[in-house]
């Protein structure tokens, strides 16, 4: 029977781990600040910020949203996060992501002072991770080795195969993983013969945004299987391919319109891996965690 690696019992027990630290700087010198920007109204982006901005409130962080118009140019948001940069009672910078067509995002991510990059995004920061030096990290892939951690799941010489190589997923969690002392493979869209590497894994990562790609081929029997996929199925042959008919899936479909499914076929990884990361419920909680770590770590650092 496999470990079921809930994300959000990982998540309750980091914030409360944090919370007497966000209390000492409360009470010695101000509380960790971070400032949110959302430009326009996707309703995606609008949930994330809810749920941050309601977890630094949860924690006593300081948290202050600005919401710049849909139209805004790349001066005007550069201006802004100039501003940011120059508040003395400001630590952590977080632009949501998608920004408009018309912005410049690059140069965003690049105005964010690395001191208050609290994403992890920045090229400084990025290259302090290639360094394995200290800074913070990428949220998601921290949160996804902090829960390693604390399940006890040995990373050093084992082999990790990561699915995906994004900025902001795969590529950090590769180096982490590497620095860990795993033997890492990183596989992407044009690698050849994707089931072999696959199955090679002891520890395998999959954050491609593909609807359970990954199959019963594609894992070890007795791996660990960390899904970070997050994706919508609204097409009801696929529910049912996907969750082999399940009446209570097709119904949640018919409820909602959509069902929730990560990269990789939720059944075959329940029956096949040794232990796995539900979605939801596995490694989402853990990115907000990983977020309030570096707003703290950063107002700490700022304030020593
Ligand atoms: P990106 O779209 O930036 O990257 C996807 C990666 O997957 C690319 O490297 C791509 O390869 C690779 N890929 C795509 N198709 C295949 C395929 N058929 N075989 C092998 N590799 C493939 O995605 P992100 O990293 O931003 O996100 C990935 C998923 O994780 C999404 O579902 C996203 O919603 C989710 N996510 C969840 C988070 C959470 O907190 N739970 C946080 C962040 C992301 P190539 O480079 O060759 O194009």
């Amino acid at each position: 029977m496999a470990r079921v690696l809930e994300g959000k019992r990982i998540n309750e027990q980091i914030l409360a781990e944090l919370k007497p630290r966000v209390e000492h700087l409360a009470k010695t010198r101000r509380p960790p600040g971070i400032a949110v920007v959302l430009v326009g109204h996707d309703p995606g982006s609008e949930i994330y910020v809810r749920n941050k901005v309601k977890t630094c409130a949860d924690l006593g962080i300081h948290s202050e949203k600005l919401t710049p118009p849909e139209d805004i140019t790349t001066g005007e948001l550069l201006a802004i996060i100039d501003d940011l940069n120059n508040r003395p009672d400001l630590d952590g910078i977080l632009v949501q992501m998608p920004l408009p067509k018309q912005v410049d995002s690059r140069q965003v991510l690049l105005a964010i002072h690395p001191s208050k990059d609290v994403d992890g995004f920045h090229p400084f920061n990025v290259g302090q991770l290639v360094l394995n030096a200290p800074a913070p990290r990428a949220c998601t892939p921290a949160g996804i080795m902090e829960m390693l951690r604390r399940s006890e799941i040995p990373v050093q010489g084992k082999k990790a195969v990561m699915v995906g190589r994004s900025d902001i997923v795969g590529k950090p969690m590769a180096f982490l993983l590497l620095h860990a002392h795993a033997t890492v493979t990183i596989c992407h869209s044009k690698t050849s013969n994707l089931s072999e590497e696959c199955r090679r894994a002891d520890i395998l990562l999959a954050a491609m945004g593909k609807a359970a790609l990954l199959t019963a081929e594609h894992i070890r029997p007795g791996a660990v299987v960390v899904d970070v996929g997050m994706n919508r199925v609204t097409d009801r042959d696929e529910v049912a391919r996907i969750w082999r008919n399940d009446p209570a899936k097709l119904a949640v479909l018919e409820q909602k319109g959509s069902v929730l499914v990560g990269d990789v076929n939720p059944l075959d990884m329940a029956e096949l891996s040794s232990a796995y990361t539900p979605v939801p419920g596995g490694v989402g909680p853990l990115t907000i965690a990983m977020l309030m770590a570096n707003t703290v770590a950063s107002a700490e650092a700022r304030l020593k």
